[in-house]
């Protein structure tokens, strides 16, 4: 097997292991793996075709599936049944076949488990191909196979299957799937769990546990397939199992071994979750230390040779030694967990106690340097996930400032997550009762000196937490998904407060700002066009601002620009926010029905201070103009600024030196001006 499959989950053994013979193909549809049943029944070894110049799976073993099917099954996430397809062999055998493929994720590459279940091996009947019979038997002495009715009544089985459940096989058939298995509530639970992925077409393979006729427990590797009986044309199921009894047992025992790490005898991460789970049960508080070798492997390649014990066993001798009594596990080569009710100041201790007690190699103290986390329970966190990661973050907090240091989460980081759940909490609620306000700014044109043109901002002042400021709020409403809830209620009142200025008799145009997210809604252009017709706001009144970030992915999105197509089809227009501030990539704008480019207010604010930002402001309203767009420019302070930006010929300008984000009334009392 080459290097780059060696760690695949799926390898030769699990595809031994499989009751139909089995192999994997890569994305280029190459045979990569084959079981043992899959060589002897194409005749061929795993050796001979295995490497990049094996052809397309459909020049050799399958001449039915054409490329498009292939493609279509590596993109699905759904396994894919072929209920009768030809397989040729390389003895030119023709077998006709079921096939069940497969696709999976493995490094970040597609492949596609296909496995070929015979009608032998499902309707019982021999086949007259000498291979056939051969691997048919093969499976016979290794696998016990049940057959089910769409009711679950057993059909048949094999000799293997009543050798183990000490069944007859008068008395077995007519009982159910459900006698099989022992009388209690995780068997219950996964019988179900079988049955309903039967039911809905899917295969289900794992370990359970079932019972003989006289009720003794054993435990079987089963793979529980849906089929289709050739003969009455009927669903039903097959149950291919493997006796796993033994290994199960050692297992067991296993267990305890596996839990620990056997180079330090602490336990392992899967055992601290497990301790510490109930330890939070019964609510006992404890402090979460985190203790992290800095600059390891650097230090492990210059020492280890050097120091009798490794520098890991010495190390974990320290914490012992130190920590004493309490709970004390290996994450990871170089990370430690310890669980101690102790106080910080005994825990920070730990640093100097290791310097007085080194560790040498060839008598000279290894220096090593530690970062450490403190997290509280229940203070800080309340589960074991969020205590590992609030203490990575405070780890790697810790090292960026130089290590060699344990920390407590600190109160600012403590304070940071706090608030952010509680601004989620709080935003729920404000969406529901609808307690976000709009302010708009106005924008002037420059031709007629008129406003004819407002963007809708969000403020949010909660009775809590008082006011969220948009640039703390918008992230994390974006990060929990309610930004989509923030952009409908914006769209909402714009439109409705454009229906109020237009019959008033004013012509202003509102823009709203949208997120990437919202439309990464493949309904967001059709909830878009109902909210207009709800509202009865004409869709040309109504502009929407999106970011160079947003005009990316949606270059690279079909259905993101056709969604735009859509809009601006109907009236709506794009304007390009925050521009200047992206990737200097301006091919979206070729592809983008973008109709107004904003110049970033950072821009306007050094504008004055820097030559380099006036031949900046100049060349982007230049581009702007040169591709037919209006070009409008923000955050406008002062006179000055305005002036300036009028004699490089910007249509429209917004910022302070006009207006504050203000009320509609506010908006109003200017226009009289
Ligand atoms: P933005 O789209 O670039 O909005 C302009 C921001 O500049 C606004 O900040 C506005 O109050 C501020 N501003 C306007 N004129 C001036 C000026 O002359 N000088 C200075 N220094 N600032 C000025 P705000 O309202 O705090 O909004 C911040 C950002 O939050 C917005 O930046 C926008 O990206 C986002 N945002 C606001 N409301 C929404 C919304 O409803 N939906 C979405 N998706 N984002 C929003
Ligand atoms: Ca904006
Ligand atoms: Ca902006």
């Amino acid at each position: 097997m080459s290097h780059m499959h060696k760690s695949f989950t799926i390898d030769e053994h699990y595809l031994n292991s499989l009751p139909f013979p089995a192999i994997v193909v890569n994305q280029d549809g190459q045979a990569i793996i084959f079981g043992k049943p899959a060589e002897q029944l194409f005749g061929i070894s795993a050796t001979d075709i295995k490497g990049n110049t094996t052809p397309f799976i459909n020049e050799n073993l399958l001449r039915e599936l054409s490329y498009e099917t292939f493609q279509a099954i590596l993109h699905t996430d759904e396994s894919t049944y072929i209920d009768k397809v030809q397989v040729v062999t390389f003895t030119n055998e023709k077998i006709t076949t079921a096939l069940l493929a497969k696709p999976f994720i493995e490094q970040g590459e597609p492949y596609i488990l296909l496995l070929f279940m015979l009608p032998e091996l499902m309707i019982n009947s021999v086949s007259n191909s000498g291979t056939l019979i051969n691997l048919k038997q093969g499976l016979d002495n290794s696998f016990m196979t049940v057959t089910l009715d769409h009711d679950g009544f057993i059909l048949e089985c094999n000799a293997e299957f009543l050798k183990t459940s000490q069944w007859t096989p008068k008395r077995v058939i007519g009982k159910t799937f459900w006698q099989l298995f022992p009388d209690n509530e995780v068997s219950e639970k996964i019988t179900n769990t079988i049955w309903r992925n039967l039911n809905n077409g899917h295969t289900w393979q794992g370990e359970v546990e079932k019972i003989t006729k006289t009720g003794q427990s054993y435990w079987v590797l089963l793979t529980a397939i849906p089929t289709f009986s050739l003969e009455t044309n009927e669903q039903q199921f097959m149950l291919i199992e493997k006796d796993i009894t033994k290994s199960k047992t050692i297992q067991h025992q296993l267990e305890k071994i596996a839990y620990i790490d056997t180079e330090t005898g602490l336990m392992n991460a899967h055992r601290l979750e497990k301790v510490i789970s109930n330890m939070i049960e019964d609510d006992r508080h404890f402090s979460f230390v985190y203790l992290s070798i800095d600059k390891f492997y650097t230090l492990k390649e210059l020492h280890d040779q050097q120091i009798d014990q490794s520098l890991i066993v010495e190390f974990t001798n320290r914490i012992k030694m130190y920590f004493q009594d309490s709970t004390m596990a290996r994450i990871n080569e170089n990370d430690f967990v310890v669980i101690t009710p102790l106080s910080e100041w005994f825990i920070q201790g730990f640093l100097s106690y290791l310097q007085q007690h080194p560790i040498y190699s060839s008598n000279i103290a290894v220096p090593i340097s530690i970062s450490g986390g403190i997290t509280r329970f229940p203070e800080d966190q309340t589960t074991f996930s969020q205590l590992m990661k609030a203490s990575i973050a405070t780890i790697s907090n810790v090292r960026e400032a130089g290590g060699d240091k344990i920390v407590s989460l600190s109160k600012a980081t403590h304070k940071a997550l706090n608030r952010k759940a509680l601004i989620e909490k709080r935003l729920l609620q404000a969406l529901d009762q609808k307690n976000l306000k709009v302010l708009y700014q106005p924008q002037i044109d420059v031709y007629s000196g008129k406003i004819t043109a407002v963007e809708a901002l969000v403020r949010w002042e909660d009775e809590v937490i008082g006011v969220v400021a948009p640039d703390e709020l918008i992230p994390i409403a974006e990060e929990t998904g309610l930004i989509n809830n923030i952009g409908s209620f914006m769209l909402e009142k714009a439109c409705e407060q454009a229906l109020i200025w237009k019959k008033a008799g004013l012509d202003m145009k509102v823009s709203i700002n949208s997120s990437v997210r919202e439309f990464r809604d493949k309904n967001m252009a059709k909830s878009i066009l109902e909210k207009l017709t709800k509202t009865g706001c004409p869709a040309s009144l109504i502009q929407i601002e999106i970011t160079e970030k947003f005009a990316l992915e949606a270059e690279a999105a079909s259905f993101i620009t056709q969604q735009m197509r859509k809009l601006e089809n109907e009236g709506i227009s794009f304007i390009l926010d925050d521009f200047g501030t992206g990737y200097g990539s301006f091919r979206y704008m070729q592809i983008l029905p973008i109709d107004t480019l904003k110049i970033d207010k950072t821009f306007t604010s050094s504008l004055l201070k820097s030559e380099k930002t006036q031949k900046l402001m100049h060349g982007m309203v230049q581009l702007g103009k040169s591709m037919e767009l209006k070009v409008v420019a923000e955050g406008v302070e002062t006179a000055e600024q305005a002036d300036l930006l009028i004699t490089y010929g910007c249509d429209a300008i917004q910022g302070y030196y006009i207006s504050k984000p203000a009320t509609p009334e506010e908006i109003e009392a200017l226009l009289v001006k």
